[in-house]
């Protein structure tokens, strides 16, 4: 039986029927991450020795009759920025090359208490910085789909260990995309929480106002059973939120019937590749056909949620990356005087994509800029949770792509930063706003990669996305579908 090409739902019902251990699961995803992770490259660390401890103790649990966590010996992959006591935490930089933390974040202490087996830390863009996972400090991650192309970014390492069946399940983080628009290129189920549902302690700040933690999944089910280990208020996060956490994965039973769907016509624009934009519509007919009432909204101030975000995030991050000086954290590059050894181990310790974040942060925050850009970007933020509000008035759910275009060619936006950023422009404003979001693969296009529809909805709903994206799954949508892949021995990367 080949384990890793099971959901995490399979494994778990394998698992609790004693069909199978834990250490044959694990053991499996090992040998499937050898066979392709030397064309893929979606590990920064791996952890096999720490994986297969916990397959041992959670085996030795269920022998002596312990009810255990549905997901009990379910293995995970687990993105480069959120910390894992005692094992390297290099958030894909230079200047965090060695950072061992003496902590691990709360998601890995709640999927440690569920017994699930962290596989190893996957790559990313450096500090959560891009949207191709070719800003890491250490190489590039391919896409399992086409190796020339792409895996998206910045969670790229974490949606590729699942859709190359590394690991059945993997965490991200999503700031503004990063977790929906890898899983769109892809092709798995990528979630978004409402800002304040996964308690954001050890998940190494980019822009605290924006980031969240999320799962990656094969099918709905399997992000449901994820989302329940990882939700919840902590008190160590003064951001999350104290809201009851429903039971993600129960009533999986849902009809759309009076569903108010609103297709987001700027998200389902004209300048998209017509494919991803066919496809979209093509799955809001299913949904209309089983009774739900869809009807086209306008979100307008989306043109200015790239804007808004390229202000605020930088100057978070401006702030959030003052700390790495070389004395507290990770790489010193050394120097004559304290103001050199600062200077040097930045200018050093901190890739291009950072350095240009950092600049733009400090610049809209500084005396005589703040009101002009830093504000303004604030008012517009405001403004566009308001088009929201009034949205989810009317509708229950909006949709529409999660990305104008597939998987774009490895080096083809590096040069360009704009063009790059703009692979995001769907995933910004929803962040903004602090709503849920989840994207859905939604077919395969014709050049024979994946693409992806985009699911939001008012805050704290992320069970109804759950379940519209079960019943389009169980409509026939292709979900949990990985690519073939047949890679001779040795590895090209
Ligand atoms: N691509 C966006 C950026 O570079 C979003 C990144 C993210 O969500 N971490 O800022």
């Amino acid at each position: 039986m080949k384990l890793y090409e099971k959901t995490a739902g399979d494994l778990s019902r394998l698992l609790q029927n004693k069909e199978v251990s834990a250490v044959e699961v694990v053991s499996d995803f090992l040998d499937r991450i050898e066979a392709v992770e030397p064309y893929l490259k979606a590990f920064i660390t791996h952890t096999p020795a720490l994986a297969l401890e916990t397959a041992r103790e959670v085996d030795q649990r269920r022998v002596m009759g312990e009810t255990l966590h549905p997901l009990a010996g379910v293995p995970v992959a687990v993105k480069d920025n959120i910390c894992t006591e005692n094992i390297r935490t290099t958030c894909a930089s230079k200047i965090l090359e060695n950072y061992i933390p003496p902590y691990s974040a709360t998601v890995i202490t709640a999927l440690q208490k569920a017994g699930m087996p962290i596989l190893g830390k996957t790559n990313m863009d450096e500090f959560a910085m891009g949207s191709s996972t070719e800003n890491s400090a250490f190489f590039v991650t391919h896409n399992p789909w086409d190796t020339s192309r792409v895996p998206g970014g910045s969670s790229g390492g974490s949606a590729v260990a699942v859709s190359a069946g590394m690991a059945p399940l993997a965490l991200g983080s999503d700031t503004g995309g990063s977790v929906r628009q890898p899983a769109s290129f892809c092709g798995v189920i990528g979630l978004r929480p409402t800002y304040g549902r996964v308690s954001r302690y050890g998940l190494i700040a980019f822009a605290s106002s924006l980031d969240q933690i999320g799962p990656f999944a094969l099918t709905a089910e399997d992000c449901a059973m994820l989302m329940s280990v990882i939700s919840g208020h902590d008190p160590l996060d003064s951001t999350s939120i104290s809201e009851d956490v429903p039971a993600y994965f129960d009533e999986f039973d849902y009809k759309p019937e009076g569903l108010r769907v609103g297709i987001i016509k700027e998200n389902v624009s004209d300048h998209f590749d017509p494919e991803i934009k066919a496809a979209v519509l093509s799955l809001v007919a299913k949904l209309e056909e089983d009774g739900a009432v869809v009807e086209e909204v306008s979100l307008p101030l989306t043109d200015y949620g790239l804007g808004a975000y390229y202000l605020i995030a930088p100057s978070e991050a401006s702030s959030n990356l003052g700390r790495y000086d070389g004395v507290r954290y990770g790489y010193n590059a050394g120097g004559d005087d304290i103001e050199n050894m600062f200077s040097n181990t930045r200018g050093a310790g901190f890739g291009a994509e950072v350095k240009r974040r950092i600049m733009i942060g400090t610049y809209a925050l500084s005396a005589g800029y703040y009101d002009a850009y830093y504000l303004k970007a604030m008012q517009v933020r405001t403004m566009i949770r308001r088009d929201y509000e009034k949205a989810f008035k009317r509708h229950d759910l909006l949709v529409g792509a999660t990305s104008p275009t597939t998987a774009f060619k490895i080096g083809e936006k590096t040069d360009d930063p704009l063009q790059m950023y703009l692979s995001d422009i769907c995933n910004i404003t929803d962040a903004l706003a602090g709503l849920p979001s989840l994207s859905i693969p939604s077919g395969i296009h014709s050049e024979g990669v994946p693409m992806g529809m985009q699911l939001t909805a008012s805050p704290f709903r992320e069970k109804l996305l759950l379940q519209v994206a079960d019943y389009l799954e169980k409509r026939g949508l292709s979900l949990g579908r990985r690519p073939d892949l047949d890679f001779p021995e040795g590895g090209f990367c």
